[in-house]
């Protein structure tokens, strides 16, 4: 049962309720195909592939996004990544000073960051032992002025999805916005949130390309959530905040989805080769479940272990500063080569 009360005029910061957005030329006159002289934006009329502004509202691409998840065009917003997303959903609901968000760490360091620069302040509620959102403390922690709680499922760096029961009761008892964060959904086997958007007017879900679709140099977040809450977020963003490069790249690539697919399994085949072999290295005492393309572990001396590691030239992460991971790394699941040579030195060590 649906118990919230979610009401979008609430949430919304006043300053952004009434704003009028900026109208750009691309905005006034959409082309419908027809042959047209565009004389409207101060644009060099020189063809290079890339002399004309892209589509703000980059509907190629959406279309295509639509079509693969099943939700409609109006359900969706697309950033310079997922960082800047979230950026927008901070300065669309969160008024600097008053509101509050929660997070759960130990998980992505970009919502402090993000909340830090937008003067919000941010509740931490740490994930229990088993890496679970603590229901009771994030109820306790919500107050009238809490806007969002993040929840990063797949989590970064724990690996693991947080499960549906514990999702769904922050989804039925909190009147604000929860965002999902699934940066690393094609690695999970579990169902994507994203097919609840309909059912649920408080969820957002973002997801990128940064990670499986193996786009991090274009900087494309995507962001799936309820009309009103996107329409929203349409109103604040920068009229050509997806540069055209982006566009044609990421259109490219999700229409390209056998070769994606292929590639993330390759790596979930590597993956689950790396945990089977590392369980026998003596320094290693655990491995965390992964759910993501990066396995954490605990070690004996976590800072000793990424230095040796540097020196051999690898690169890792060492997680030990996060709360609940003393002496832990996080390694990301390489081609079989690079993986090799990790499991070489490790072995070595
Ligand atoms: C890598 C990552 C992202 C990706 O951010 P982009 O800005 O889209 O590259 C988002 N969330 C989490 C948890 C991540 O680990």
């Amino acid at each position: 049962m649906n118990k919230i009360k979610f009401n979008i005029k609430q949430l919304v910061r006043q300053n952004v309720q009434g704003l009028k957005p900026y109208s750009s030329a691309r905005d006034e006159y959409v082309s419908d195909g027809s042959t047209m002289i565009f004389l409207d934006a101060n644009e060099n009329p020189y063809e290079n592939g890339v002399n004309r502004y892209p589509d703000p509202q980059q509907r190629s691409l959406k279309t295509v996004l639509a079509d693969q998840k099943e939700v409609a065009v109006e359900n969706i917003l697309l950033g310079n990544g997922s960082d800047e997303v979230l950026d927008l959903l901070f300065r669309a609901f969160c008024e600097p000073k008053v509101d509050n968000v929660i997070t759960l760490p130990p998980t992505y360091g970009m919502y402090k960051v993000l909340a830090n620069i937008n003067n919000i302040n941010e509740k931490e509620v740490l994930l229990t032992r088993d890496f679970e959102p603590n229901i009771q403390e994030i109820l306790k922690a919500i107050d009238l002025n809490t806007k969002i709680i993040f929840l990063c499922s797949p989590n970064n760096p724990t690996g693991n999805s947080f499960s549906v029961e514990n999702i769904t009761k922050i989804l039925e008892t909190f009147n604000g916005l929860v965002v999902i964060d699934e940066a690393y959904i094609d690695f999970s086997s579990k169902e994507s949130w994203l097919k609840k958007i309909n059912k649920y007017p408080n969820l957002i879900v973002t997801q990128t390309l940064s990670k499986a679709y193996g786009l991090a140099g274009i900087r494309l977040g995507v962001c799936y959530g309820s009309k009103d809450v996107i329409s929203v977020l349409n109103k604040i963003k920068a009229p050509y905040n997806v540069n055209e490069l982006t566009q044609q790249r990421a259109l490219e690539r999700v229409l390209n989805q056998d070769q994606v697919d292929l590639e993330v399994s390759k790596i979930l085949k590597e993956r689950n080769n790396l945990i089977n072999i590392i369980s026998n290295i003596p320094f290693i005492s655990t491995i965390y479940q992964s759910d993501a393309n990066f396995i954490l572990v605990k070690v004996d001396d976590a800072d000793m272990r990424y230095k040796q590691l540097l020196e051999k030239g690898i690169v890792i992460r060492n997680r030990s500063t996060q709360p609940l991971c003393e002496n832990t790394l996080r390694f990301t699941v390489g081609t079989p080569a690079e993986n090799k040579r990790l499991i070489e030195i490790l072995k070595q060590l």
